[in-house]
């Protein structure tokens, strides 16, 4: 936990009792502040009243006598609705921030470093963190992933906390002093949240206004809206590091083929890195090292640091090898954008896939429906996802995961093509019959190893 001394003898509104806004809470009692705290869900109020965590409704009381309000960055607080109680805040006067502001205030002296993009945040995030550490350095992650900020360990002064920022987190802070600041890419996504697409690349530009002096920007500049970022900020004079795996960059990191090159020199082949497969983490990688190149780490310990990452659970996660067939669990491709990064990585792929449709179903994936030697079609979608697939794909309706994984095993096995992949991507989301992505992860991991034997690859 980061204690918050600053705010001892202050009075706090906590608005939102997740994960984030728990761990917010239990800092500012520890550290002396004066606290009430509020979810519109009656679970979460129960949950954080048994740990003695003050509640109250704050539409019924005088809100103008607190210091701050500290808001959890999954309500919305201005679009598509404003929350009644961010307007209520905003018309006494209180400041409204997120758990990271806090953090920020609390460790000065600490240098953070701070990641978003539409997608990859996660993956850049851990793995910054992981090459920092085999680096030597102090290092911390989390934020919107993980660890909430306030939950994170105490760090020495010359620590480095890195931070996945969510363009919700982005809105809510004032005085973060960020080291390095990496934007991976902009697609369109959470428009409704923030009143259209300029809102979102502006939310995702409030990341740039943390750099200190002599600090980088890192910056993905294979879409339009983060080029034109990247050219602004160098006319005002900020240091950018330009991130290409589009077109070769002599200024800048670049892996066009997946070697990764560093001012157009060749530095490592990105392609040999098991953990980070495909064209989409070859853009990850580019980031981490141009952010650990700017932070004076050498290239030799970086790129040795890429090759030993672990990976993260449920996206492209290689589960076993097992009768040459490789199990790969990724539980996190809920829609079909997430599931074409993965199926491009495979030649032969017996595909387990479905869930709770979202909007467009699998139509976008018929470019790659050559890669698939089978589906195994699970959950709501099932007809739908059939529907797109007769007379191209061949598939069968299994019904439920544990079916797919036997059927897919019997399949794959008696084929015994080499390079042969069963991958869990499922393109829908998992509530039809999994509480989260992770829990259907964790599903298919535990099938797998069941009949694997427990040899981890
Ligand atoms: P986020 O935290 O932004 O959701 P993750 O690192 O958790 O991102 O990755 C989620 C999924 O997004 C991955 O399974 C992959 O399909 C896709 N992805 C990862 N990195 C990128 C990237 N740089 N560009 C596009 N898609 C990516």
């Amino acid at each position: 936990m980061i204690p918050v001394p600053f705010m001892a003898g202050k009075r706090a509104l906590v608005m939102g009792l997740g994960r984030s806004g728990t761990a917010t809470a239990r800092a500012l009692l520890a550290s002396g502040a004066g606290i009430m705290a509020w979810d519109d869900d009656e679970g979460a109020r129960r949950a954080a009243a048994e740990e003695a965590i003050p509640i109250a409704n704050p539409l019924a009381i005088n809100l103008a006598k607190a210091d701050v309000v500290v808001w959890s960055p999954g309500i919305p607080h201005t679009h598509p609705q404003p929350h009644p109680v961010a307007e209520k805040a905003r018309a006494a006067g209180v400041p409204v921030v997120c758990d990271v502001e806090l953090l920020a205030r609390a460790k000065p002296m600490s240098r953070f470093l701070g990641v978003t993009g539409t997608n990859g945040k996660s993956t850049t995030t851990t793995l910054l963190a992981h090459v920092l550490a085999q680096c030597g350095a102090p290092v911390a992650a989390g934020g919107n992933l993980g660890i909430a900020a306030l939950d994170l360990p105490d760090l020495p002064g010359d620590g480095r906390y890195v931070l996945e920022l969510s363009s919700y987190q982005l809105e809510l802070v004032e005085s973060l002093s960020l080291g390095v600041g990496i934007l991976l890419n902009i697609a369109p996504d959470h428009l409704g949240r923030h009143g259209g697409m300029a809102g979102y690349v502006a939310a995702k530009r409030r990341l740039f206004d943390f750099i200190t002096p002599g600090g980088a920007a890192v910056i993905g500049v294979d879409d339009g809206a983060s080029r034109s970022m990247a050219a602004e900020l160098s006319r005002l004079g900020l240091r950018v590091v330009r991130i290409s795996v589009r077109q070769a960059l002599d200024d800048g990191v670049s892996a066009p083929d997946g070697v990764l090159l560093d001012n157009g020199r060749p530095v490592c082949d990105l392609k040999d890195l098991p953990r980070l497969p495909g064209r989409h983490n070859w853009q990850n990688a580019c980031a981490v090292y141009a952010a650990a190149r700017a932070e004076g780490f050498p290239a030799k310990a970086i790129v040795a640091a890429l090759a030993t990452y672990p990976g993260l659970a449920h996206r492209q996660e290689l589960v076993t090898v097992s009768d040459g067939v490789a199990w790969i669990n990724d539980s996190k491709a809920t829609n079909a954008d997430a599931v074409d990064k993965a199926l491009v990585c495979y030649d032969h792929v017996y595909w387990i896939a479905g869930g709770q449709a979202k909007e467009g179903g699998i139509k976008a994936l018929e470019p790659h429906f050559s890669r698939i030697e089978h589906a195994f079609l699970i959950g709501e979608a099932t007809e739908s996802f059939a529907a797109t697939l007769e007379g191209k794909v061949r598939f069968t309706r299994c019904g439920t995961l544990d079916k797919a994984v036997a059927a897919a095993r019997s399949l794959a096995v008696s084929d015994g093509i080499e390079g042969a992949v069963v991958l869990l991507s499922p393109a829908s989301a998992s509530w039809d019959q999994f509480k989260s992505f992770e829990h259907r992860g964790d599903a298919f991991r535990e099938l797998v190893m069941a009949f694997a034997g427990g040899h981890m690859p």
